[in-house]
């Protein structure tokens, strides 16, 4: 392990819903709940004024209309978030080559590999800086933690939010793991951490104390290991870059096109089995799910889906895939299928049959921590409905932008205030209003356009 603080994460503060307040000045400083609104619904993100009534990510959002009736609930706007997400992930990259991104608003950095930082008072330095850029170019604000290893970096991040910067110095990080619940270590879920509450071991503390033996016991030999080495504050992983865009899949072309949807649905279980097996075999897991069909008249589709964690369970990646088909015209028939997973990681971090039970409550809209699955939203959009939806954007031809407080019964409400504006007021059209219509998002800052970074 390297013996300088120079293993970057980068966390953006409630990113969603930091995004739509700096979008919608009425609602700066207010509860804001960005998720999925419909009875299955979860939040994505809350923002930390509405943590205070204690609504959290991944949260029923029933739950959360409970605990805070008065904020605001809005509909994620993925094709923003990834533009804001671009432009940190922009200045990431320009400190290091070896950036890995782990979700839209979240990442690891190599500062030693890319010359950036090489102690901790350069490091410190450099983190200060990236806070103040990322601020300046997305109007946000981010918690960056530094660390000799990307599990304390995560630490030090979590430790700095909101909006700060924590340094855990290299020959502390035993005694500041010891006390912390065993939840904190990488891939320690909700039923590893049952296993071992169940066996007394509450702390990390408690895991080095029990001894590799003891934890190989309680958790077989390759999570016990990597988890006893964790809780000793050992971490090797190195930073990887583009990770995300390796993945393994297989996929199988048919002699005779298949046209009967069913016999569709059982090649594609079919083939999510296949790459199950593959992923497990490499001793990998993944977080996104991609489905791909090849039309009989050649045209070639794609769909993702992307968890909360990686996973290497087959169950789960055969939903995710049947879910993904649903989406998919195979009319006319069907020449090639395949299934692939990507976002690899080398270990599951998330329990797993918690993670199904999410997907399926999760209306297809991702939680913070993972990529949410934009492309099926935005197809949405192209049916008109979506325009209407709480947190859309929208012009009016005599008001200009804003976006829609709520609808029903015929009727829409619109706020009318754009991100550099004062907060703006709110007026009621009939749906339908034709000098009403749905538009792109607005940049955060004005001036600095979205994708137009470079
Ligand atoms: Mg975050």
């Amino acid at each position: 392990m390297r013996t300088a603080p120079t293993i970057l994460h980068l966390d953006m503060d409630a990113f969603y819903a930091s995004v739509e307040q700096a979008s919608k000045p009425s609602l700066r400083g207010k509860a804001v709940i960005v998720g999925g609104l419909g009875p299955r619904g979860v939040v994505a993100t809350a923002s930390y004024e509405a943590r205070v009534f204690g609504v959290h990510s991944a949260m029923p959002m029933a739950q959360a209309r409970r605990l805070a009736p008065n904020a605001a609930y809005l509909v994620p706007r993925f094709q923003l978030y990834r533009a804001v997400s671009e432009q940190v992930m922009e200045l990431l990259r320009a400190l290091s080559p070896l950036v890995e991104p782990l979700s839209l608003d979240e990442a690891f950095v190599d500062l030693e590999a890319g010359g950036a930082a090489w102690d901790e008072a350069s490091a410190r330095l450099v983190g200060s800086a990236l806070r103040a850029d990322i601020r300046r170019v997305t109007g946000l604000t981010g918690s960056v933690g530094l660390a000799a290893s990307k599990m304390l970096a995560k630490i030090a991040s979590e430790q700095a939010k909101p909006d700060g910067l924590v340094v855990i110095e290299p020959g502390s990080e035993r005694a500041l793991l010891e006390p912390m619940p065993v939840r904190t270590l990488p891939g320690v879920g909700p039923a590893t951490g049952d296993h071992l509450r169940r066996a007394g071991i509450t702390t990390v503390g408690e895991i080095a104390e029990a001894g590799e033996d003891e934890v190989v016991r309680l958790l077989g030999k390759a999570h016990g290991q990597a988890l006893y080495a964790m809780a000793l504050a050992r971490d090797e992983r190195a930073v990887v870059a583009e990770r995300e865009t390796k993945s393994v899949s297989v996929e199988d072309t048919y002699d005779v096109d298949i046209h009967d949807r069913v016999r569709v649905g059982l090649e594609v279980q079919r083939l999510a089995e296949r790459c199950v097996r593959r992923l497990r075999a490499a001793g990998l897991s993944g977080r996104t799910i991609v489905l791909k069909v090849r039309r009989y008249d050649f045209s070639t589709l794609t769909r993702s889906e992307t968890l909360r964690g990686p996973t290497d369970d087959a169950v789960v990646v055969r939903e995710a895939a049947a879910r993904l088909l649903e989406g998919v015209d195979t009319t006319g028939g069907v020449r090639l299928l395949g299934v692939g997973v990507s976002g690899l990681a080398d270990y599951t971090q998330e329990d797993l049959f918690a993670q199904a039970v999410e997907g399926e409550s999760e209306e297809r809209v991702g939680v913070e921590d993972g990529e949410p699955e934009g492309e099926r939203v935005r197809q949405e959009g192209e049916g008109g409905e979506r325009r209407w939806v709480p947190g859309a954007d929208v012009r009016h031809a005599e008001y200009g932008y804003g976006w829609v407080q709520g609808s029903g019964v015929g009727r829409v409400t619109v706020r009318f205030e754009t991100p550099g504006s004062l907060p703006g007021r709110v007026r009621t059209f009939r749906i339908g209003d034709p000098e009403l219509v749905g538009v792109e998002p607005l940049p955060l800052v004005p001036g600095v356009v979205p994708g137009a970074v470079r």
